[in-house]
């Protein structure tokens, strides 16, 4: 016997195995129970969620004489002829590849004949969303007078497109994505009845990729199963969705806690050989954080297995919540960059001097402490200059894939010289950055981050690159703050007056200022408390005023505690696992 595709095979035949849709199943039961049949439904819902498998089974319960508290008995006529396609009395219509007014016409001039076998004649318009202006107008007039025994189903990935006259006369019912471990419980119990194993995570990694969809899962399950009879494994999954190989993920993750650059380059060369997609490795690392967090909060994890994570579990709370900051911003800048390697690779070096990063901050708040005194804070300045110059040597030191990236700012000599000489600069000067900082308004920063992109497309290339990871953070009448994701960009602007004139004249504003972002939270709280002791003093009544003008809490802020972290990743996705 030929290959039957799962998705077929295990179609559901009764609404008891429908899955992840009990309330809408429950009462499309209750109106066969009760034969009350509308003439027209609206089955709206993502793909692959069960619209067309649900009409079906609801098209053979009404019409079946045998139905047993709803379900359709499956033996009978109209079941069988429904199953095999052969009822002439039902008819399945695929809007997608009939948008003309001549079907629905067609469906006009049949609807006038009574149902040959069965009593309701049933008609099932998938993707009704893509039928012409005409065909819907024909539709409605149809719907407008149907006759008794004629009944539509509906059924559309995307309902807003449907005339508002059609949706009036729908009873709707909205589908919804079937839950990841609804889809795992479902691959499983498949796989058991074909006798084939599986590894656990494999389907965990289908059911995460086929994002709610049923019908997407039985599709990657179907070609794993083609690919390997005798095992589903997870590298098998991940070989044929373009998703990380666990070990590599592993040995990346690794690499990069402790700091060791070189190999987890390697792993990443590994990626690009293997031709994967770095956006997609960047997602499967989010996770693996998310679930390491999970674990070590002894919430179950959701996609990889327990005894998986255990390798992880002297990393640090505080380090995975700023590992994972890194990597949902890079996340999202990926997106709009061409040279993905080296922006991962820059990632790489983020992520590996984290730790650095986190110890550094704790001598900087302490510092921080006298913002107040004027004299301290040149003694920062400079002692955070000479931090961030070691930083920037380890960098190349052990750094050379992205060697050309980082170049031109701290390995040139004269560059030194000039941090070293250059005293006058103020680009990260605290003094100055608190002047914008004591005007900043909301309008002005609103005003400031809608013109950022045309800023950034508009400056010339060597500035470009430098302040392309930045955006504006606070911003008053006559100046601006910028946030910079990139340490060395900031490094080397600050080191160069031309460019900190070229800035200035790309802004049109004199008080130009940047700051490291990853500095930015504390460097903020402080300036608050500042501002707060001085307003006890001098009872000034625009504190509240200035305040207003920054940008929400990022998620450095988030405290570490499991509060945090449920909120963090939603209620919906923790499950406290019983001790
Ligand atoms: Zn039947």
């Amino acid at each position: 016997m030929s290959y039957q595709a799962l998705y077929r095979k295990y179609r559901p035949q009764n609404f008891k195995y429908i899955v992840g849709q009990p309330v809408l199943v429950q009462t499309l039961k209750n109106a066969v129970i009760t034969g009350h049949i509308s003439h027209a439904y609206l089955f709206s819902g993502p793909r692959g969620t069960g619209k067309t498998t649900t009409a079906r089974v609801f098209a053979k319960a009404i019409n079946c004489h045998f139905h047993h508290n709803g379900e359709p008995c499956n033996q009978c006529e109209t079941c069988q002829g429904i199953n095999q396609g052969t009822l002439s009395d039902y008819i399945e219509i695929d809007a997608a590849s009939n948008n003309g007014v001549d079907e629905i016409r067609n469906i006009r001039s049949q609807i006038k004949y009574a149902p040959l076998v069965s009593d309701y004649k049933i008609y099932v318009i998938d993707e009704v969303h893509m039928l012409s202006l005409g065909a819907f107008n024909a539709l409605l007039k149809t719907l407008e007078e149907p006759p008794s025994y004629a009944v539509f189903i509906l059924a559309t990935t995307n309902p807003q497109k449907i005339p508002a006259t059609i949706i009036s006369r729908l009873q709707k019912y909205d589908f919804h994505r079937i839950q990841e471990s609804d889809i795992v419980y479902q691959l499983s119990s498949i796989l058991k009845k074909e006798k084939i194993k599986f590894d656990p995570t494999a389907l965990q990694l289908i059911a995460r990729l086929s994002n709610g969809g049923m019908r997407d899962a039985l599709s990657i399950l179907d070609q794993a199963v083609t690919l390997n009879k005798d095992e589903i494994s997870f590298d098998l999954v991940s070989d044929l969705t373009g998703t990380t190989k666990k070990e590599l993920l592993f040995n990346y993750l690794i690499a990069v806690s402790k700091s060791d650059v070189k190999s987890a380059i390697s792993e990443i060369n590994q990626i690009l050989v293997e031709g994967k997609d770095l956006g997609q490795f960047i997602q499967d690392l989010i996770l693996l954080i998310k679930d390491i967090l999970l674990f070590q909060n002894k919430i179950e994890p959701s996609t990889f297995l327990i005894s998986d994570l255990k390798e992880f579990k002297n990393l640090s709370e505080a380090w995975l919540f700023k590992a994972l900051t890194v990597l949902i911003d890079e996340d999202q800048r990926l997106r709009q960059v061409v040279y993905t390697d080296i922006l991962v690779e820059i990632m790489t070096v983020k992520l590996a001097h984290l730790n650095q990063n986190i110890s550094r901050k704790k001598e900087m708040s302490q510092v921080e402490k006298n913002l107040v005194n004027k004299e301290s804070l040149t003694n920062i300045h400079e002692g955070e200059k000479k931090s961030n110059q070691s930083i920037s040597q380890n960098i190349s030191e052990d750094f050379k894939p992205i060697k050309h990236a980082i170049e031109p700012i701290n390995t040139n000599n004269n560059a030194k010289e000039k941090v070293k000489v250059d005293n006058i600069s103020d680009f990260t000067n605290p003094t100055m950055l608190n002047q914008v900082l004591g005007q900043a308004t909301r309008r002005d920063l609103d005003k400031m981050v809608n013109r950022w992109d045309q800023i950034i497309q508009n400056a010339p290339q060597q500035l470009r690159a430098l302040i392309k990871y930045t955006h504006p953070i606070a911003a008053s009448n006559d100046g601006v703050i910028i946030a910079f994701q990139i340490k060395q960009f900031l490094d080397k602007i600050e080191s160069d007056l031309d460019l900190q004139n070229s800035l200035k004249k790309l802004i049109s504003e004199n008080k130009v200022y940047g700051i490291f972002a990853d500095e930015w939270p504390e460097y903020r709280k402080n300036y608050l408390l500042q501002r707060q002791r001085l307003s006890v003093k001098s009872n000034d009544t625009n504190l509240s005023k200035s305040t207003s003008a920054f940008t929400s809490e990022q998620l450095s802020g988030i405290t570490e505690n499991m509060e945090a972290i449920i909120k963090f990743l939603g209620p919906e996705n923790v499950k406290i696992i019983d001790d």
